[in-house]
């Protein structure tokens, strides 16, 4: 069987589909029209504002995520060529299943339409998180609680999993083994962060409830009142990640051609990929594609991409980090229907992310600035961290996660001779999960079932057709806005009246 793809297709850091213009207009809309509806007075203080928000995301065409192009990146196929292994996709789960096929001896051939670390691998918030906050309500009922503890383990191991790996390739990517706080802004949030707590310690999650004393004693930052503290984990900075990943693989001997996409494929007992210039054939196909998977005519019916946006502050003042506190660093998420992140990083910047997330029409992943999700990025940041209002923005990215219905990964096999591995619907728990998911679609290439990737098999709900698709997810996600909305307007006032 051939599979011809869809070559408009996501990728293309240069297409966009909202433009600069839509968001300039946006902007001048919001310089021209609300102030005259207000006072003389604050007219001038708030186009100067809107002025420096402009200025400020626009910034996103220079700096993107956390990977730039690489310094040696590496030639584009021409040709044809042959292999034990051909893995599509150079994020955590391409890299990490070619360093282990090629640490066992295979000829392994990764093939990326970009560079390394092009995808959410080099676009995420670098929480490394076991099961904390994981969406049990949307799976547990489904697979039962004997299943639903192996999945908690799963995710655990996959902190551990990095953890080894970071030692054993020697990658130094500033981690920070901080544990993690899923953390309430809101007295409101608090019988969800322990029931979450409860349901996760009933399934083997190991993690403690830090009230009021406990979070101020550890230095938090203030607006995070309360918390669900696990030790495990902490954060990274990904792109440090994935480009270790990506020198251990080259280092290994595996083949990595970068700007080359898999345009086709021919399944059989032996599959060819076919390149714009080339082809690789071999007799096992891994695609390590997640989010842009079903762009490949595979997984459409069970996963959709979710954008995820980013923006990152310039490195905080020696005064202003003094009067932060937090000394540990904690990776901080909230108890948010759709969850706010914010960290530190190694170089004093103040990371927040999701808040906002969207599905695109048709599950199509234009590499777009999404400057809607960055202004409300913007305005979390504010209101977390009202000290640092004036603070700069120095870049702002978009990338996107894969979700299945339940919430829980898909993996598995397909093509007429089921020699074809995927792993996608990860989630935005992608750091630790699909590093371990690359390397044990690895060993099960090699002959050996892991427990952990044989707990995962299970039937992923399928989705909806579109249009009724994008209206379900984007109309639940306005819903769960208005919700988070709705208490984030009473957190502010309250702030507000306190002074
Ligand atoms: C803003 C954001 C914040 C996040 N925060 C966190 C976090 O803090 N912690 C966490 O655990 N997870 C987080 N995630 C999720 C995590 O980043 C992902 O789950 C993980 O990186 C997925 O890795 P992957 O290797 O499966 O896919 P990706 O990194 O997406 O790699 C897929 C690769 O396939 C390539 N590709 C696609 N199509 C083709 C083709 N036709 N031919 C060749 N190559 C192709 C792409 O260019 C890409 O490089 C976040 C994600 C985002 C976007």
């Amino acid at each position: 069987m051939v599979k011809e793809l869809d070559a408009n297709q996501g990728g293309g850091a240069g297409h966009s589909g909202v433009t600069r213009r839509t968001f300039v207009k946006g902007a001048a809309i919001a310089t021209i029209v609300a102030p005259a509806m207000a006072a003389a007075g604050s007219v001038h203080a708030e186009s100067v504002v809107e002025a420096k928000v402009t200025a400020d995301l626009g910034k996103y065409r220079a700096l993107g995520g956390w990977v730039e192009k690489p310094d040696d990146p590496q030639p584009a196929l021409e040709g044809d060529v042959q292999a034990d292994v051909v893995i599509v996709g150079a994020g955590f789960a391409g890299l990490s299943a070619a360093l282990e096929l090629a640490a066992h001896g295979a000829k392994v051939v990764v093939l990326e339409r970009e560079f390394a670390g092009f995808g959410a691998s080099g676009r995420n918030a670098g929480y490394l998180a076991g099961a904390l906050g994981i969406e049990y309500d949307l799976f547990l009922k489904n697979i039962g609680q004997e299943k639903g503890k192996k999945i908690v383990s799963f995710y655990e191991e996959g902190v551990s999993f990095v953890e080894r790996k970071l030692k054993e390739h020697g990658i130094d990517c500033d981690y920070n083994q901080s544990g993690l706080i899923r953390a309430g802004i809101d007295a409101s949030q608090e019988e969800k962060v322990r029931e979450g707590m409860r349901i996760g310690a009933e399934l083997g999650l190991q993690s403690q409830f830090l009230d009021q004393a406990a979070m101020r004693a550890r230095g938090i930052p203030p607006a995070f009142l309360f918390g669900n503290y696990t030790p495990r984990g902490g954060t990274l900075n990904p792109g440090k990640y994935v480009m270790g990943l990506r020198r251990a693989a080259l280092r290994a001997g595996v083949k990595i051609y970068e700007n080359t996409p898999l345009l086709s494929y021919v399944e059989g007992a032996v599959i060819k990929a076919r390149t714009p210039r080339g082809s690789v054939s071999a007799p096992i196909m891994m695609l390590a594609t997640n989010a842009y998977t079903p762009e490949l005519g595979v997984l459409g019916g069970k996963v959709i991409p979710i954008r995820v946006s980013a923006i990152e502050t310039e490195p905080l003042s020696a005064a202003q980090l003094a009067a932060l506190g937090w000394p540990r660093r904690e990776g901080i998420v909230t108890a948010h229907w759709t969850m706010e992140s914010h960290r530190l990083t190694a170089h004093n910047t103040l990371l927040v992310t999701t808040k906002r997330i969207s599905y695109p029409y048709g599950s199509k992943t234009p590499n777009v600035p999404d400057y809607d999700q960055y202004r409300e990025l913007r305005v979390a940041l504010h209101d977390r961290f009202p000290a640092l209002r004036n603070i700069a923005l120095r870049a702002c990215w978009s990338g996107y996660i894969s979700l299945a219905g339940d919430a829980l990964p898909v993996v598995g096999t397909t093509g007429s001779h089921q020699n074809i591995y995927y792993a996608a619907g990860c989630t935005g728990h992608g750091v630790g999960t699909q590093s371990l998911v690359g390397n044990m679609i690895a060993k099960r290439i090699r002959g050996t079932e892991d427990e952990l990737l044989a707990a995962l098999r299970h039937d992923t709900p399928s989705t909806l057709p579109e249009p009724l698709r994008w209206c379900v997810v984007n109309g639940a996600l306005c819903v769960t806005n208005m919700l988070d909305d709705r208490l984030n307007s009473k957190v502010r006032e309250a702030h507000y009246r306190k002074g």
